[in-house]
């Protein structure tokens, strides 16, 4: 590159690509590429993203010569225009608007109208003929740069607003007129002059610098932050800025604004274009949903022209991107413009069959639809819940179906009664008017979100598909009183703060109180086509950790090969066994410890037999007992309590005075790190002895009764050494030998462990001598590689260092690479050297998240194992990491 192209920091829309959106942002790559197209857009350049780089790292300050560069492209727009910002009879007005290189929509600000000023607001009425849009433009400019640019209360201004409609006993803006508009102008100069200490700027490049700047500090707003972090987008990209030619939708009858989208965003279905516009309005009427617009096949009737070069447009840009798009257009008196356009946003279901039906159009390979159409993420929305209407509820009201699944909840009012209630452990449905990009904090937290205004591309609906929120908007008969913390629906309902109601995203309904949620259909055809796909891509085993016969069932249904992790403490926990657990613990010789064990042996056998069967043939990997045995005995204070009482009242408590001193001697400073895992099987022989005894007699015994072999796997926790591993595998094989002998037959089973602990991963060849397969623990290994306890950690500080960018994800869902992830890297190499066929996997909870599996993926391990509900999302992740990692 040379030196005058590293440097350049401006660009003109003809000089840019979709190619580059790291430098340009999404909309400023996009709207390049629109005007390489050839496609009608508004003439403009782009500031770029390392020019807000390096703004906000150098003290906030415009880097040297930005403002030269401004000026010449800004000259060249002038000259193709032919207008001049600020002119006194026929000014160019601009839009100064942000754009990162990953979409966050409306997280940052924009500004519209700009270069309008005390006079050319003249040119532009006597230009336009249309004094009443000057007017309005200009107020528009005012209240938008005094929010955005100058920090002046939004509310004063619309105060003023009211009070001038009141005053002229009007309701809509529109029936406000040019004299109206010109004194309301008049107004909010005041009102930014009082509450800024300076009158409002008139000069046209003071209005545009001071814009761009703003965009700039946008890049670090709350809302901007918070955004990031929830869409795991670092924090050092940037956003560009695009500075745009100014069209207008709210010219007259002849124009009008709206957004659409390429297929259908919740059902996917392809067919007419999809979307709403408004007629007379600017573009951020749409999108901040303040008014409810009209679906866009309507748009045929008033302007028919433009729509079907609108249509041929979009099909056009579909072709070109190979993917859905989403566009957003103005159509000043009868001639289209296109404004922008990006990847569109979809429901789970619309991003299956999107990916499915182009494949059949030929639009793009099944391994391509796998890499750039589907987020294996978002499968998991088809499994979010849906209404149970067997009970015919009643509807209370309808809106738009803005974002698919149902929710129920408390009703709040604020983003930040949202936040609070959710995190006391609420369900809560967050209920607005509209939503802003404000309330993003509240929409996270919330489990659905209602809104009494706007359509399906209002902040509220876009915002909600993106993080798979159910979501209605646009329910005019709800009215929203905060203030009085209640809603009403047609007087007919009143729901208060804090009382339940149940919203329906997929028909866009509404209902008082809280109703049954069904759990959701996994059988989808177009997931069907794409599991196929990923099946056929993927490298990576897919298992599934599930302790039961009936989760083992449902995982399989979803694809699992088999069982990654089968926790046997899980089967101690039973009402049935608890108290034989319990005898073991508290055994005082050996006869007490044989009875005990042996009913456990029972158990554990029927345990076994019944996932073995429900596996057919599959490998199952049983874990022996892991956690401390405190665990299964009364708390410690609890009997200390009971003790205390029972002296105090006389009335013996026979069960605490034998249970506390065992208790006691059991109780351990930080049992996380004390007695449990194989160090149990260590001080307790006969206990791992027993289980194994039951895993092979259940399998020779689903052998014999049903011909299918089980493929067996003992898996020995939390092993640091080798002769930790040599010790218990002795014990094993002379175990084995024993039950093959009684059964008469034999299975196939392996001997291996998890890695839970650095020194094994460090160790791991050492280790390996004594196993035959490796399954990472990455729970535990997170926990002892960062030192966190992960209870202590997620209610604690994690939220503060996330919060504070110290750590850029919780590691406790996507794998911390560079240092739990360079462990597994380790142990598996060292392993493979000894042990080349050595069986690799993971069944912490990282073996579900997508993110981690492409590192597991990249790194060459043979399987992950995950929750049954998980298995779909990983079969794709797999197939993605193997995509990936040929070049795919
Ligand atoms: C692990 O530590 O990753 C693991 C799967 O074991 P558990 O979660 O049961 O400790
Ligand atoms: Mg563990």
């Amino acid at each position: 590159m040379s030196a005058t192209a590293a440097s350049k920091r401006v660009y003109d829309f003809s000089e840019g690509s979709r190619d580059m959106r790291m430098l340009l942002g999404g909309k400023g790559a996009n709207v390049a590429e629109m005007t390489r197209l050839g496609l009608p857009v508004p003439g403009g350049f782009t500031i770029t993203t390392r020019a807000c780089i390096d703004y906000l790292s150098d003290g906030h300050a415009m880097p040297r010569g930005l403002d030269e560069e401004i000026t010449r492209h800004l000259e060249a727009l002038e000259a193709r225009t032919g207008k001049r910002l600020g002119d006194h009879d026929d000014p160019l007005l601009v839009s100064v608007r942000s754009g990162a290189p990953e979409s966050m929509p409306g997280m940052m600000d924009t500004v519209l109208n700009l270069g309008i000023n005390d006079d050319s607001v003249e040119g532009l009425a006597r230009r336009t003929h249309n004094a009443r849009f000057a007017y309005d433009s200009y107020r528009r400019f005012i209240q938008m740069f005094g929010d955005v640019v100058a920090g002046v209360e939004r509310k004063s201004f619309e105060d003023a607003l009211s009070e001038l409609k009141a005053a002229r006993g009007v309701e809509q803006d529109v029936e406000l007129g040019a004299e109206d508009l010109r004194g309301l102008v008049e107004t909010f100069k005041a009102i930014y002059r009082t509450e800024k200490g300076e009158d409002f700027p008139q000069e046209p490049r003071v209005q545009l610098n001071a814009a761009i700047r703003a965009v700039f500090e946008s890049w670090d707003n709350r809302r901007a932050r918070d955004y990031r972090r929830v869409h795991r987008i670092p924090d050092d990209l940037g956003t560009a800025v695009n500075v745009q030619q100014m069209v207008f939708g709210n010219t007259g009858p002849r124009s009008a604004t709206g957004v659409a989208f390429t297929r259908n965003n919740t059902t996917g279905e392809a067919g007419e274009p999809f979307g709403e516009f408004l007629i007379n309005a600017q573009g951020e009427d749409v999108v901040a949903g303040i008014r409810t617009p009209e679906p866009l096949v309507e748009l045929r009737q008033h302007l028919p022209e433009a729509y079907a070069q609108l249509v041929r447009t979009m099909t056009l840009l579909e072709k070109t991107y190979r993917n859905m798009q989403d566009v957003e257009f103005t159509i000043e008196d009868g001639q289209l413009y296109m404004l922008q356009t990006r990847n569109g946003m979809r429901s789970a279901e619309a991003m299956l069959r999107i990916a499915v039906d182009m494949v059949d159009e030929g639009l793009l390979a099944p391994g391509e639809a796998m890499t750039s159409l589907v987020a294996a993420d978002q499968v998991r929305q088809l499994l979010l819940p849906r209404l149970d209407l067997s009970a015919s509820p009643v509807v209370a009201a309808t809106g738009v179906q803005a974002s698919p699944g149902a929710a129920t909840g408390i009703v709040v009012f604020s983003a930040d009664e949202a936040e609070r209630q959710a995190r006391a452990g609420e369900s809560v449905i967050l209920v607005r008017d509209e939503t802003t990009p404000d309330d993003f904090h509240g929409m996270v937290a919330a489990k659905g979100i209602l809104t009494s205004r706007g359509g399906k591309t209002s902040h509220a609906a876009i915002v909600a598909v993106g993080m798979g929120t159910p979501a209605v908007t646009g329910v005019t008969e709800l009215v929203v009183d905060e203030a009085a913390g209640a809603l009403t629906i047609r007087d007919e309902y009143t729901v208060r703060e804090g009382e339940w109601i149940t919203i329906d995203g997929a028909r866009g309904t509404v209902y008082v109180g809280q109703l049954p949620l069904l759990p959701p259909d996994p059988h989808n055809p177009y997931l069907e086509r794409v599991l196929t796909w990923a099946d056929a891509f993927r490298t990576m085993k897919v298992r599934t950790n599930a302790d039961t016969p009936e989760d083992a069932r449902k995982a399989r249904e979803f694809g699992a090969e088999g069982i990654g992790l089968c926790r046997t403490e899980h089967m101690f926990g039973g009402e049935d066994r608890l108290p034989h657990v319990q005898a073991m613990i508290m055994a005082e010789d050996t006869a007490d410890l044989v009875e005990s064990l042996d009913a456990l042996r029972r158990f554990q056998i029927e345990d076994f037999v019944g996932i073995f069967e429900a596996m057919e043939g599959l490998p199952v990997t049983i874990r022996l007992l892991d956690p401390p045995l405190h665990e299964f005995l009364p708390d410690y204070t609890d009997l200390r309590i009971r003790m205390a009482r029972a002296e105090a009242t006389g009335i013996p408590d026979p069960e605490a005075a034998t249970q506390l001193p065992r208790v006691e001697r059991l109780k351990e400073v930080n049992p996380m790190l004390g007695t449990r895992g194989c160090r149990l099987g260590i001080e307790i022989p006969d206990l791992y002895r027993m289980q194994v005894a039951a895993v092979l007699t259940a399998a020779c015994d689903v052998k014999n009764r049903t011909g299918v072999e089980p493929i067996v796997e003992i898996m020995i926790p939390l092993v640091g050494f080798e002769d930790e591993l040599r010790w218990l595998r002795e014990h094993i094989l002379d175990v084995a030998e024993s039950v093959f002998d009684e059964q008469g037959t034999s299975v196939e089973y392996h001997v291996g462990t998890m890695i839970e602990l650095p020194r094994a991963a460090l160790v791991a060849d050492e280790i390996a001598r004594q196993a035959d397969f490796f399954s990472f623990g990455t729970n535990d290994l997170t926990q002892t590689t960062l030192g966190f306890s992960r209870d202590d950690a997620e209610t604690k500080f994690l939220g503060d260092y996330l919060a504070k960018g110290i750590l850029r994800s919780n590691p406790f869902e996507h794998v911390d690479r560079a240092g739990v992830g360079q462990l597994v890297r380790m142990a598996s190499e060292s392993a493979r050297e000894v042990k080349p066929k050595i069986k690799l996997g993971v069944c912490g909870e990282h073996g579900g998240d997508p993110d981690s599996i492409h590192f597991f993926g990249a790194i060459g391990l043979d399987y992950v194992s995950c929750s049954p509900y998980r298995v779909q999302t990983a079969r794709i992740a797999a197939a993605q990491a193997a995509l990936g990692t040929r070049g795919g």
